[in-house]
């Protein structure tokens, strides 16, 4: 252990191990079986049973530890008692030996917001993409995003024949030693972990984007980049992942409907790797706690060559757009 961890960093170690236990909450709603799916404002706007568990567990054992903090999660929740099962205490040794960057090193408790998406890609997670969904617990400090965790709890998860029969026996491996589920980490200054930094061959423009949340702004936007491929997924930490592991070029969501707990985790391990994310008009977003929720601009992520997307943004869809 560092002599005398920082708040950040006890803070980012908590948050790795509060957001593996929530990714053993979602997996257990699965093979409970009974997801509890209530629509929040639309049929493609959801919240699940794992939603609404994972979230109490994320907020309730961030601010046991850290009473001080400021928490925006997701789920609109009525306040109970959390069970004592949901909490987790740990904290990541690995994380807690690393230095603190020092221009965060005197940050208090109280001057940091946390922003929870306790199951994102929750559409996808309904039917059973379930490889698409993470965990997101992003930190902010005076409105910018500088330390974040996501974890991917069916990472290895393969929906084969194989993996149904594993599941039914509830065995937790996806391949001969592959264990399921991962944890991604990063802060700002002192870079990303938990995944192998990939990048698309030079000169190939693949687009990620939703792939339950489209609409004629989104389409136009992609369809102006003239890409070679488009990848619909779902989630957010999804897509970023796909940009740092070499799967896609660019993350365009060229609408309102994605909100700031969805962002905050992934633009720090993809800014910590020097990529880029920011709204379509390429406005930094902000993350002080009193800044609206919705990124009504949309979203724009690369890893590299953001110029080359930025620029073929037609005027049209900017128009159409109000920070
Ligand atoms: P997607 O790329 O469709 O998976 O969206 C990324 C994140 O933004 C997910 O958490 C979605 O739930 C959220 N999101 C995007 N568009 C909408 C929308 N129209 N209504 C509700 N949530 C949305
Ligand atoms: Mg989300
Ligand atoms: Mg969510």
């Amino acid at each position: 252990m560092a002599s005398n961890p920082t708040v950040l960093m006890r803070l980012v170690a908590s948050a790795y191990s509060i957001a593996q236990k929530a990714g053993t909450i979602v997996r257990r709603v699965i093979a409970e079986g009974d997801l509890g799916i209530v629509e929040k404002t639309c049929a493609t706007d959801l919240q699940t049973k794992a939603d609404r568990l994972a979230q109490m567990s994320i907020c309730s054992s961030l601010a046991r530890k850290f009473p001080k903090l400021t928490i925006i999660g997701e789920e609109d929740l009525p306040f109970e008692e959390v069970d004592q099962e949901l909490i987790e205490d740990g904290q990541w040794e690995e994380i807690l030996q690393q230095p603190c960057p020092s221009q965060y090193s005197a940050i208090k408790e109280e001057d940091l917001v946390v922003w929870v998406d306790p199951l994102d890609g929750t559409k996808e997670y309904t039917e059973g993409l379930l490889d698409n969904v993470t965990v997101l617990i992003g930190i902010a400090y005076e409105g910018k995003a500088i330390a974040g965790v996501i974890n991917q709890p069916y990472y290895n998860y393969q929906n084969n024949e194989k993996q149904k029969l594993r599941e039914h026996r509830n065995e937790t491996k996806a391949g001969p030693d592959a264990v399921l589920g991962r944890t991604i980490w990063g802060v700002l200054g002192l870079g990303a972990f938990g995944f192998q930094l990939k990048e698309v061959p030079a000169g190939k423009h693949i687009i990620t984007t939703t792939r339950s949340h489209n609409n004629k702004l989104v389409t136009d936007c992609v369809t102006a980049m003239n890409p070679d491929d488009v990848l619909r997924v779902g989630g957010a930490g999804n897509k970023i992942i796909q940009l740092i592991e070499g799967k896609a070029s660019a993350y365009v969501f060229a609408s309102p409907g994605c909100k700031k707990w969805d962002t905050c985790a992934p633009e720090v391990i993809l800014h910590a790797v020097g990529g880029k994310l920011t709204d379509i008009h390429g406005n930094a977003l902000q993350y002080n706690k009193e800044v609206k929720h919705m990124n009504s601009a949309g979203v724009l992520a690369t890893l590299r060559n953001y110029d080359y997307y930025a620029s073929r943004v037609p005027e049209s869809v900017k128009n159409a757009l109000v920070p």
